[in-house]
């Protein structure tokens, strides 16, 4: 028999490897109270309950049962009960779910209050305006939230009563204010849905937790998880906790506090801390909160408490944690701990100097770091010098450099960047709602708010440029501008440089300049503990890292920089790059011969440019394998654009005859479908002497190399190959030029001969074809064109949002390898191609190389190598140590 299922669970019941269950949240509070820490007791409705309530529109009948137990186990823990007219016991309702989405759910405090409670509220505080401003504050939430109503409705209602009584603040509004508020919400409540606000503390509990679960699937929450790749199916859990209050007094307060800083990961307590004041106001930014450091002089004894369970906690977890605290009366609550969000650079710095520490082991402090983060920190910043004046500083929130122009609502940033502009969002302080501009804007700056408020907290998780309260600016989004101090007016649409490092804002376009990290990484050397940390996790990913790293790149230059960066070789080196600019003219000759011979000498006049171009990345990467792909794209790639010129002929009064032979060829290669037609091997195939020249021009850069004491290591690569017979035939013909130049130059050199395993049917016969080629290199990009039928050119512009939108796609398939598919078929390949010839050597060339989930998944498949453009290889590194712990 199995253990019937349990969907309630007590703080005292759970533990941190419970996050599946209780939600990150809940487990958080669960391990807490496992250690001895002084957090109010409640419980957790787990994940499971929130799966089968939105699948079938009601929680599970034991639910009820479990809630009720479990809150009977917390009424006696706490001496009250729930909604009791005289001490009422209150609690607060949050989610929770596995994967922190902060601020993206509902959350609904004082739960218990009702007509009667409120009184007995106030008269075991010794409070009236505290216990009015509570229940004011709960049948706000809980209209709407719970109750679907409007919340401007009760925003206007506070201001009626803020003008009435001519004060600014709602802070400012007496009890008797507070209880006429609390009649005019009620009646809001009535008008609106033609029910009373619940005078049942049991019934708001109960719908309380039934509207945390339904804002799982809230508008916000889902683009939450769009852009973070958190699932949809994971539900959120509920955590039902006693209330313990902040806004009690001077002797009260709340905060945020951070073992380490999560900008920059420097070691030391950090946070903010707002006294008199309820949790929601610090992250809210509503209020300016005060440097934790205050809380020493207002509170010394509380503040060493704090220290200490900081401490125990990152002893614990060994790791930066943060956590929400509230003070009552001069006791301390901890209310909620997480392993924290950090910005980049924190990620960099806390994994080394923890490892330092001796807290983790080197590839614990590898799993903790990340290529997405690394690549962040190569981004460049800002070439300031002094006269570069900023028009106001802030709090750098999240780090980077970021240009474009002032937007002062998140639908404007929305639209802009839909037509390609980037923007900064502008706000006095950022809510949930403000999500998507976030997502669309290139930095974020608010006029509120310290380094724990919403902005800053969001924007560190996606690694957004953040500037926050700066509290010169003065922003008016009605008027859609902000003015500074000296009187400068920002309007929308004026271009702002924020600098999230330095915490400033410029107006205009700053210039840019590599990163500290992009430096050290070419340089191989440190000049400060970032780039300590960053290049001590890159080293420890090569010692451990089974997979190669080899760059896609096109010239010299490319590939030394892409060799300062770690690359062992080049992996796809695209030469008709090399056809480009000036050639131009003589690849048209050779697409125009009439004949044998003009064909010939355009080749002919190609072939010593092509020998200097490889000869040149041969001695960049001497000594590391250079992958020399053969002409891939279309002729008519490199021809003039068939309406252009027919609408110069028709428009020229003496018609160049040039242009009208250079016409007739476009017409004779146009084709429908220019990606299925004649290109890759097919071109090398049909026209004649091209794959010549190209292989002598390889075969001539390898003998001057090694006339010049060099040590080449030139490979062959075919594209575009469906079947055998085609690999054998352009095998047969390089062949035969090498062992002309070789016969030519009196010099023997190896160059070893494969293919691009990038259509189905090469993948699925890759058997028959290893019997020809020495090596395979995945074309994941074409592989995942011509596997789905999507066009790389197109899709991702049409329908792809739609289809990201629907869930179809988790991930754009050309950014991240489609394993099931796609990636089947370079496991099918790998495995039959090896079975055939042993010595194959395997590799990935599309852009899937440098995609840090892919890499895991070439890893896994087995192959030797993964190639990259040279920007992506630090990561590429990372990942592939990663990958092999
Ligand atoms: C590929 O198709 O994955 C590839 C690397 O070749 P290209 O992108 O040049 O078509
Ligand atoms: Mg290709």
């Amino acid at each position: 028999m199995t253990a019937p299922i349990k969907y309630v669970y007590e703080f005292a019941e759970g533990s941190r490897d419970m996050a599946d269950l209780l939600g990150g949240k809940g487990a958080g509070l669960a391990e807490m109270t496992r250690i001895g820490l002084p957090v109010p007791p409640g419980f957790t409705v787990t994940t499971e309950a929130c799966k089968v309530y939105l699948a079938t529109g009601e929680e599970p009948d034991e639910v009820g049962v479990e809630a009720a137990r479990a809150l009977t186990g917390l009424e006696q823990a706490m001496g009250r009960e729930l909604g009791a007219p005289d001490d009422p016991l209150l609690v607060s309702v949050r989610s929770g779910a596995r994967f922190s989405m902060p601020g993206m759910m509902e959350t609904i405090l004082d739960i218990g209050l009702t007509d009667e409670s409120v009184t007995g509220l106030a008269k075991a505080s010794g409070q009236e305006r505290f216990a009015w401003d509570s229940y004011r504050r709960l049948i706000q939430m809980f209209g709407r939230t719970v109750m679907g109503v409007d919340g401007e409705l009760f925003e206007r209602a506070i201001a009626d009563h803020m003008a009435q009584r001519e004060v600014a603040t709602d802070h400012e509004l007496d009890a008797n204010e507070l209880i006429k508020l609390t009649d005019d919400f009620k009646a809001i409540i009535r008008k609106e849905t033609g029910e009373d606000f619940p005078q049942d503390p049991a019934d708001q509990l109960a719908r309380a937790i039934r509207a945390v679960f339904d804002s799982w699937n809230g508008e916000r929450a889902r683009v939450y998880r769009r852009r973070e790749h958190i699932p949809e199916d994971l539900g959120t859990a509920v955590n039902v906790q006693a209330m313990v209050f902040g806004n009690l007094g001077p002797d009260s307060g709340t905060g945020v506090a951070f073992t380490r800083d999560p900008a920059t990961g420097e070691r030391g307590v950090y946070g903010d801390y707002l006294p008199d004041a309820q949790g929601e106001d610090v992250v809210a930014g509503v209020r300016d909160a005060l440097p934790l450091t205050e809380l020493k002089s207002l509170n010394p004894s509380v503040y060493v408490e704090l220290g200490d369970h900081l401490r125990t906690l990152e002893d614990h977890y060994r790791d930066l944690c943060d956590v929400e605290f509230t003070v009552e009366r001069g006791r301390l609550w901890i209310l909620q701990t997480r392993v924290g969000k950090r910005t980049a650079e924190a990620a960099f710095r806390i994994a080394h100097d923890l490892g330092e520490e001796g807290a983790i082991s080197a590839d614990e402090a590898l799993i903790r770091v990340d290529g997405a983060e690394l690549t962040r920190l190569m981004f460049p910043r800002f070439d300031t010098t002094e006269e570069d004046v900023p028009l106001a500083h802030g709090v750098p929130a999240s780090p980077g450099a970021a240009v474009g122009v002032a937007v002062f609502d998140s639908a404007e940033a929305v639209r802009r960047a839909a037509a390609g502009e980037h923007t900064v969002l502008v706000r006095r302080e950022t809510t949930p709602d403000d999500l998507p501009g976030m997502i669309a804007a290139e930095a974020v700056l608010t006029s509120r708010g310290g380094k724990t408020s919403h902005a800053a907290v969001v924007a560190r998780g996606m690694g957004k440029v953040c500037v926050c309260g700066a509290e010169a600016l003065s922003v008016d989004p009605a008027a859609r501008r902000f003015t500074t101090p000296d009187g400068t007016v920002v309007e929308e649409g004026d271009t702002l440089s924020v600098d999230g490092t330095a915490g400033t804002v410029h107006l205009g376009e700053l210039p840019l300049t590599d990163s500290d990290v992009g430096r050290a990484l070419e340089s191989g050397t440190s000049t400060g503990p970032l780039t300590e940390a960053v290049l001590g996790s890159l080293a420890h990913a090569d010692s451990v890292r089974r997979l190669e790293v080899r760059a896609n790149a096109d010239t010299p230059e490319d590939a030394a920089r892409a060799r300062a960066l770690g690359a062992q070789g080049i992996g796809l080196c695209r030469t008709e790059h090399m056809f480009l600019g000036e050639r131009r003219a003589l690849v048209e000759a050779m697409i125009l011969a009439r004949d044998d011979s003009a064909r010939e000498e355009a080749l002919a006049a190609l072939l010593p440019l092509q020998r200097e171009d490889f000869a040149g990345i041969l001695e960049a990467m001497d000594g590391l394998p250079v992958t020399i792909r053969l002409l891939d794209p279309p002729l008519h790639e490199f021809l003039p654009d068939r309406t252009d010129l027919a609408v110069r002929l028709a428009s020229a009064e003496h018609p160049e005859p040039h242009d009208r032979e250079l016409l007739k060829a476009v017409e004779r290669m146009d084709e429908q479908n220019p990606m299925l037609g004649l290109r890759g091997v097919r071109l090398g195939l049909a026209v004649p002497g091209l794959t010549a020249m190209q292989v002598r021009a390889v075969a001539e850069a390898v003998t001057e190399r090694l006339r010049a004491g060099g040590d080449p290591r030139a490979e062959i690569m075919i594209p575009l190959v469906g079947t055998v017979e085609e690999l054998r035939l352009a095998r047969a013909e390089a062949e035969q030029v090498l062992a002309d130049v070789a016969a030519e130059t009196g010099t023997t050199f190896d160059c070893p001969i494969g293919t691009m395993i990038e259509l189905p049917r090469a993948a699925l016969t890759a058997g028959r074809i290893a019997e020809a080629a020495d090596f395979f290199s995945f074309g994941t990009n074409d592989l995942t064109q011509t596997t789905w039928g999507l066009s790389r050119d197109d899709a991702e512009a049409s329908f792809f949002p739609l289809y990201l939108e629907k869930g179809v796609f988790e991930v754009s398939p050309f950014e991240t390898i489609d394993q099931e598919g796609v990636g089947r078929l370079v496991e099918i390949a790998t495995e039959a191609g090896r079975a055939v010839n042993p010595r194959l050597e395997t590799g990935v060339c599309g852009e899937h190389g440098g995609d840090p989930e892919s890499i895991h998944f070439f890893h896994r498949a087995g192959l030797d190598y993964v190639s990259c453009s040279p920007f992506r290889i630090p990561a590429a590194r990372l990942e592939a140590g990663r990958a092999a712990l």
